[in-house]
């Protein structure tokens, strides 16, 4: 499913009708009144209000001058400018003492951020502000709020909670609105490509909706779902023609996501249809919209048709460079402050499942007392009480069981290597220092074991990237058909992985290690008619000697892994840390 869709547009619209923009307009509250609502009507006289009010400030009052950061931030968002947004939002959120401002800003932070995939910062976000929700009052924060919580579901792929959220909108008070309940709808059901063919009604009524209100930019947006379903329909000349028609007015509008978004859609369309030079040419366009530090989906998109064009053009350097940003992307949400974030969030999310099963039980008592009195009194009517009751019990049940559905995809991709499944460094490092101290209380041996492939490097150089992914891929299900029941396995970076044979002393660690180069020796990948052997080498450690601090057997595993380089590569060292021999396997 492509996340792009959901961009952060969506979240921007909260803003009821746009009035005309007066050409002399004095005071600086009018001023405001006049500009804030040009945000989607006409963006480039939003941009020059947006400077008039700027020429302002010496006359404003300080909650004005709170209030112009906020539109100031909001613009930047716009514009792709998002992490100095992200600072200027958290700042008006903490410090305006507007709780209307604030909450605005909050909403406003949490589409930028899901929409950098920051999904950690974004969840315990949206954790902070759901149980607000029934404190804010005033009409145009609700709406943000509520807007920008259903987008967060979009973004985290769950449907029908995104689907709840936008259907506790009120789209009634104005076309604006109403466009934008349509687009978020849209938005939700693009994630379900099966719902949402590129021939759906739905789609046209949304565009309708938004053109008639003036709201060029969701209408856009639409269009961007259909051209995107086209694609995925096998398309191509359909979603050029599609792209064609909105490319003038994404231009003007300038929304950067949709300038990349429309930079990537055609690329891939022309990639389809064989156009390589073209394709590139497009596809460059849409890198000269982003910032460095950008992440993104279209982003990756991006770099995945760059890195086909030179790969088929036999340019490997340049193929090469743009394979590592399109895995750096890829993995780039996913590095170890947001894995550290996940966790943190899924144990909030912990703790709101407990209260929620607490009240749960709660209910489901008030339900056995209630039949108690119903067993005496009889009463028809409360029978059709406790059938609410129940119903509410079961909305309560089914909540749960989305959230922890949720909370399981989650701890997943922070503790699993994308590429071959196995545990992540931090995951393994923190289930090794978890393990030891038991395996010390009860005096059971273990090993630790670093394995780096050998010449790994010249199997990218020869072979291509693809082909070095599917080595790596292999070697971990190699070495994992070697772990016993308790034994840990990660993938520590690059094309090293670590073993914790757990119950294992030095010589039976040394043969299991052996046993896993050897399966590697014997196993080559064959690829397109290609035959890729490959090889490595395993330092080990084991507790006997190193003890049973992690810090110190990583540290001796990785000298006995240097050594066992030195001596020529594919075989297994253990090293020994007073001055006795080596242990040396070799194939
Ligand atoms: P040595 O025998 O000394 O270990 O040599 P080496 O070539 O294996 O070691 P080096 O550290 O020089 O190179 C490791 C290479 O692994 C460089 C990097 O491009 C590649 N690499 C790292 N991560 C991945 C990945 O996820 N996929 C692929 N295909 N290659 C990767
Ligand atoms: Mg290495
Ligand atoms: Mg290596």
């Amino acid at each position: 499913m492509r996340r792009w869709l959901a961009i952060a547009l969506l979240a921007l619209c909260g803003m009821p009708s746009p009035a005309g923009f007066a050409a002399a307009v004095d005071s600086v509250s009018a001023m405001f009144a006049h500009v804030e609502p040009l945000r989607f009507s006409d963006h480039p006289r939003f941009v020059e209000g947006l400077a008039r009010l700027r020429a302002m400030q010496a006359s404003m009052t300080p909650a004005e001058r709170w209030h112009l950061r906020y539109l100031e931030a909001w613009e930047d968002t716009f514009t792709g400018n998002y992490a100095h947004a992200q600072d200027e939002l958290r700042t008006v959120a903490a410090d305006s003492g507007d709780p209307v401002l604030a909450t605005k800003s909050n909403a406003l932070l949490l589409s930028n951020l899901a929409a950098n995939r920051q999904y950690g910062d974004a969840f315990a976000l949206a954790n902070r502000l759901v149980p607000t929700l029934p404190t804010v009052k005033d009409p145009d924060a609700r709406w943000a709020l509520l807007f920008n919580l259903s987008q967060m579901f979009v973004l985290a792929e769950q449907t029908d909670l995104a689907l709840r959220y936008g259907g506790m909108l009120e789209p009634g008070t104005s076309p604006q609105r109403h466009c934008a309940v349509l687009g978020l709808r849209i938005a939700a059901l693009s994630k379900r490509s099966l719902a949402l063919p590129s021939s759906n009604p739905a789609i046209g009524e949304a565009i309708d909706a938004c053109v008639a209100a003036d709201v060029v930019v969701t209408a856009n947006m639409v269009h961007l779902v259909r051209v995107d379903r086209l694609l995925d329909e096998g398309r191509p000349e359909d979603a050029i023609a599609e792209l064609d028609g909105i490319d003038e007015s994404v231009r003007t509008i300038g929304y950067n996501p949709h300038l990349v978004a429309t930079a990537e859609q055609r690329a891939r369309a022309l990639e389809a249809l064989g156009r390589s030079g073209d394709a590139r040419r497009a596809a460059l366009a849409g890198l000269a919209h982003t910032r460095p530090g950008d992440v993104s989906e279209w982003l990756k998109e991006l770099y995945g048709v760059l890195y086909r064009v030179e790969k088929a053009r036999g340019n490997n350097a340049a193929a090469l460079r743009y394979f590592e940003a399109y895995a750096a992307q890829d993995k780039g949400y996913l590095n170890d402050i947001t894995a550290r974030n996940l966790a943190f969030e899924l144990s909030t999310q912990h703790a709101v499942l407990q209260k929620l099963e607490t009240e749960r039980l709660v209910k489901a008592n008030n339900i056995l007392l209630l039949q108690k009195e119903l067993e005496t009194s009889a009463v028809a009517k409360s029978r059709l009480f406790i059938l609410l009751l129940l119903c509410v019990v079961g909305s309560v049940v089914l909540w749960l069981f989305r959230l922890k559905r949720s909370q399981m995809r989650f701890r997943k991709l922070s503790q699993h290597d994308g590429l071959t499944g196995v545990y992540n460094r931090q995951h393994f490092m923190s289930e090794a220092a978890r393990l030891l101290p038991a395996l010390q209380r009860r005096r059971a041996p273990a090993c630790l074991v670093f394995i780096d492939l050998d010449h790994f490097k010249q199997i990218n150089d020869t072979h291509g990237h693809a082909i070095g992914d599917a080595v790596l891929r292999r070697a971990a299900a190699l070495c994992r058909g070697q772990l016993g029941p308790h034994d840990l396995f990660g993938r520590l970076g690059g094309e090293e992985f670590a073993v914790l044979f757990v119950d294992r002393g030095r010589d039976d660690g040394v043969a299991a290690a052996e046993a896993m180069r050897a399966c590697m020796e014997a196993s080559p990948v064959i690829e397109d008619g290609h035959i890729v052997t490959y090889a490595c080498s395993a330092g080990l450690a084991a507790t006997d000697s190193s003890g049973y601090d992690l810090q110190d057997l990583c540290r001796d595993a990785d000298k006995a892994l240097y050594r066992a380089k030195r001596a020529g590569r594919n075989r297994v060292s253990a090293e020994v840390r007073d001055d006795r021999p080596l242990t040396m396997r070799s194939g």
